[in-house]
């Protein structure tokens, strides 16, 4: 199959959370499948900067933008996947993030820049680029890529298409101002199309026009089927629940590996439990805590927004304090949070600690030296770092939600007797229930023997992208079969 692989950010290049971790390496899996997938992704300035080499194969002149555009290829890095960057400099060649300014805010002209990267992947997508290459099916990833659904829906014949929620609380919506200024069908400006409440939704492209809907959980599948997590656009995804598939992500153990992680201090695997301890130490005295095995240490990493429960933890850190217990916190965002936590830190020097930045290597540090990751997201569409945690057999404390219900199992007699425990989950997003889950955290920790079989059986999961890289497979052969008017043998 030739497969497009549409998304706003990957990995190693660009990234600012999971949906990079994803784009870098679910590509990759399918590749390894034999079949091939090219992505694409702006031309960001900071991807332009790095050493890769990018060659020039074509030069576009795109509906509707003003300015010509560029693609550039190359490879995703170590790997054999093809990269197309799409290259127009008066959208993507500029500081800051993706998505935002350096300050936070985000770009005034967002709705613009990934109008014009949309209509390149539209370009690509009916091979009018000039690249002699037509995919089969074209797999767009959240609502930078939400309008290509719909503008592929105005072409005959044209690829199959296949539409990723990674996070339906991100929609990209722009006022009717913006709206006007991107040239698009006016048609689209329509309650059947992407018009939501007077306002023009990216993400509702792909909601109404794509072929198949997927997102990352099986359970995050329910919920945005439910007016709680919906956002309003239960209705319409419901409507739609023949067409859409939850599936878990992967995660790449080639990058998250203990035993062969060259960002820890020291590597280990299950059977040697004790250099863990090292990364442990080595964690404490890098963040100025005290240095004692002994001490039960908790660690979060997180984008720090509301979705993300870090108020939770907060909230319960004086009682942390009573278990003499640790906290390490590295994250950035909201600076309301950013400051919350500084004040935990000055107010409890010797229990909790943080950094308040993005340090990618210093995350791999964590998760080897910590015991245990709280993750009580409100809301989590799948959620890597619990899966990051197992790996390195730090036991991941979640709230009962989305992915991370699906990716770990609660300690309970029952499952701690068929050896399936691998961590604790909550229901209630209130803090006196993450306080609950982790007292009874604390009350396993205590007991090396249970611990360390829990330790042992989260480390033994595979949450290898292979298995979902077929699943993904299955499917888009099912689209493609389905457009084709074919019968399909089998649904995914
Ligand atoms: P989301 O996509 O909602 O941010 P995920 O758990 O799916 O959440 O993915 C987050 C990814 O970003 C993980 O790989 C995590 O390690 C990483 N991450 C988040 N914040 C930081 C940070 N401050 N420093 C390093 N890595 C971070």
């Amino acid at each position: 199959m030739n497969i497009l692989f549409a998304s706003a950010e990957a990995h190693p290049l660009i990234k600012t959370g999971g949906l990079a971790d994803v784009a870098g390496s679910l590509p990759r899996a399918i590749r390894n499948l034999r079949h091939d997938i090219r992505v694409v992704i702006p031309a960001y300035q900071s991807v332009l900067k790095q050493p890769e080499k990018f060659t020039l194969v074509a030069h576009l002149v795109l509906e509707g933008v003003t300015q010509p555009v560029r693609i550039l290829a190359g490879r995703l890095p170590g790997s054999t996947v093809t990269l197309y960057l799409v290259d127009s400099p008066e959208h993507f060649d500029r500081p800051g993030n993706p998505y935002t300014i350096e300050s936070g805010a985000v770009w005034p002209d967002n709705a613009e820049r990934f109008t014009s990267f949309c209509r390149a992947i539209e370009a690509l997508s009916l091979d009018a680029a000039g690249l002699d290459w037509q995919p089969d099916i074209v797999h767009c990833n959240d609502w930078q890529t939400g309008l290509v659904p719909a503008l592929l829906a105005r072409h005959l014949p044209r690829p199959a298409n296949l539409f990723t929620i990674h996070n339906l609380a991100y929609q990209g919506l722009h006022d009717w101002k913006a709206f006007k200024k991107l040239n698009l069908p006016a048609d689209f400006w329509s309650t059947e199309a992407m018009e939501f409440h007077n306002q023009f939704s990216f993400i509702k492209g792909g909601l109404v026009f794509a072929d198949w809907i997927t997102t990352v959980s099986p359970t995050y599948a329910q919920e945005i089927q439910t007016s709680e997590l919906g956002y309003g656009l239960e209705g319409l995804i419901s409507h739609r629940a023949d067409t859409l598939t939850g599936i878990v992500n992967g995660v790449d153990y080639s990058v998250w590996n203990p035993g062969r992680d060259l960002q820890i201090p020291v590597t280990f695997n299950a059977r040697s439990l004790s250099h863990k301890i090292e990364n442990k130490r080595a964690l404490q005295e890098h963040f100025g805590l005290p240095v004692d095995e002994r001490i039960p240490l908790f660690a979060t990493i997180s984008r720090l927004v509301e979705q993300k429960g870090i108020d939770l933890i907060l909230d319960i850190v004086p009682q942390l304090v009573k278990h003499n217990a640790q906290l390490i916190v590295l994250g950035s965002g909201d600076a309301e949070i950013e400051a919350d936590i500084r004040s935990a830190v000055k107010a409890y020097p010797e229990n909790v600690a943080a950094f308040i930045g993005y340090d990618e290597s210093l995350s791999h540090h964590i998760e080897a030296g910590t015991d245990m990751f709280l993750m009580p997201s409100r809301f989590e569409p799948c959620g890597l770092n619990q899966i990051y945690s197992l790996r390195y057999g730090t036991v991941p404390i979640v709230r009962h939600t989305g992915g991370l219900a699906d990716t770990v199992t609660d300690t309970t007699p029952k499952t701690l007797e068929t050896k399936t425990a691998t961590g604790f989950s909550f229901d209630a997003a209130t803090s006196d229930a993450l306080l609950a889950a982790v007292e009874r955290a604390l009350v396993y920790y205590r007991q090396p023997d249970i611990w360390q079989q829990l330790v042992c059986t989260g480390m033994k999961q595979d949450f290898s992208w292979k298995r979902s890289a077929q699943l993904y497979i299955k499917l888009y052969e099912t689209i493609i079969a389905r457009r084709a008017g074919e019968p399909i043998a089998e649904s995914a």
